[in-house]
């Protein structure tokens, strides 16, 4: 056996959390920046839970709420003129992947004079700021996860930063912030969160820890899979998806993704398709591909999930996310190219060819 983990944030979990472990904030410092989005934080209550936190401790508090979905350098960039503006002494994000990940590069670009794309360089001359991360989707893990996912107009598609510095200090995990997402959000963030356990588990990078986290995610998912086909979320669905997610995040900040979130990019960058619907859409095609070179973790995933097949399990899917985008024969070939230069394909537990995402992609 050989592998490493790290998994440096400090993690609270459970209802009235956040009120609960608000001393945790004050060894940050005096002035806090919050990013977040338009309208997620103050819905789901976490705004305003940490602005009690904050006022409670003495801590002065800016909110920078321009985070777009699928966020952009140049709004991470303003981030970061906010952040100095204020003279922030760290940064607190709340709300879905995007805000969470644009706190991570507002972190960075607060204490550094570099462009954003340099971003992606991950050297960062100076330590990015103390992140604070507040999920308000099950989906993304980005709250347990050094990552920043930010769209790349030069390249068409979405990449992702990050290192050891850009992990959250520290989470705070409420899933009652979580219960105002509508139900298309609560699906597609869940299908995100099993994406990442499910690559997870079978990626190149997989270590024997990795997979005790990605086994359990992908069975307490199983015992999600009837009420989202249902559309009934109630009882404790909400906390097991919550921490489904944390569990992916744990994951992937070991594995990283796979071929199936670098398929995914292009139907969210082109085709405007919410991030863990694009990799459900391609999920069933994804298994199937990689079945030959994964047979047993297959049988064991298919197993954990309560189905028989894979088809069975891309029918459940497909109702629970609906439609798909149409794509052109040439779109697909366009997209192949730019997949196969994502640095996650590389890590697909069955070596992967422009023909084979052609065929995935047709197929889906
Ligand atoms: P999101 O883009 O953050 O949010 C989607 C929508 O849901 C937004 O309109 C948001 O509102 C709304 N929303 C969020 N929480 C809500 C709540 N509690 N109640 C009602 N509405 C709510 O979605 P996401 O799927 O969580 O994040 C996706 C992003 O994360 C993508 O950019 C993806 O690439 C990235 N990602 C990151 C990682 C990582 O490891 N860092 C992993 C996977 C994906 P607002 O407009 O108010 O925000
Ligand atoms: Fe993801």
């Amino acid at each position: 056996m050989q592998f490493k983990y790290l998994m440096p944030t400090k993690v609270f979990f459970g209802r009235g959390s956040v009120r609960e472990n608000s001393s945790e904030l004050a060894s940050f410092g005096k002035k806090a920046l919050i990013v977040t989005g338009g309208s997620s934080a103050k819905l789901s209550g976490a705004l305003s839970d940490i602005a009690a936190a904050l006022e409670g401790l003495g801590i002065e508090y800016s909110v920078f709420d321009k985070v777009e979905n699928n966020p952009s350098p140049e709004t991470v960039k303003a981030g970061g003129e906010a952040a100095k503006d204020i003279k922030a002494d760290f940064i607190i994000g709340i709300g879905g992947g995007s805000p969470l990940d644009a706190a991570k590069g507002v972190a960075v670009l607060a204490v550094n004079d570099m462009d954003p794309m340099e971003l992606y360089t991950n050297s960062f001359r100076n330590k990015p700021l103390p992140i604070v991360a507040v999920p308000t989707t099950a989906g993304t893990g980005s709250e347990v996860t050094p990552y920043s996912i930010l769209t790349r107009n030069d390249l068409k598609t979405k990449m992702s930063f990050g290192n050891a510095d850009t992990f959250p200090k520290v989470a705070f995990l409420d899933p009652a912030y979580t219960e105002t997402m509508p139900f298309n959000v609560t699906a597609n963030t869940a299908v995100d969160a099993f994406s990442h356990c499910l690559e997870g588990y079978l990626s190149k990078r997989s270590t024997p820890p990795s997979d005790v986290l990605a086994k359990e995610g992908i069975s307490i998912f199983g015992s999600c899979l009837d009420a989202l086909v249902r559309r009934e979320i109630e009882g404790d669905t909400r906390e097991k998806l919550l921490y489904m997610s944390m569990l992916g995040g744990f994951v992937i900040s070991q594995t990283g993704t796979t071929v199936l979130h670098g398929m995914g990019y292009n139907l969210t960058y082109f085709k405007d398709v919410p991030h863990g619907k694009a990799n459900g859409l391609l999920m069933a095609e994804y298994l199937k591909f990689n079945y030959p070179y994964a047979k047993e973790k297959t049988d064991n995933v298919l197993r954990l999930l309560g189905v028989e097949t894979i088809d069975e399990f891309g029918g459940k899917l497909a109702s629970i996310l609906g439609e798909k985008p149409h794509i052109t024969d040439e779109e697909t070939e366009i997209f192949a190219s730019i997949t196969m230069k994502q640095r996650s394909t590389a890590s697909n537990i069955r070596p992967v060819e422009a023909s084979d995402i052609i065929k995935m992609m047709r197929n889906m």
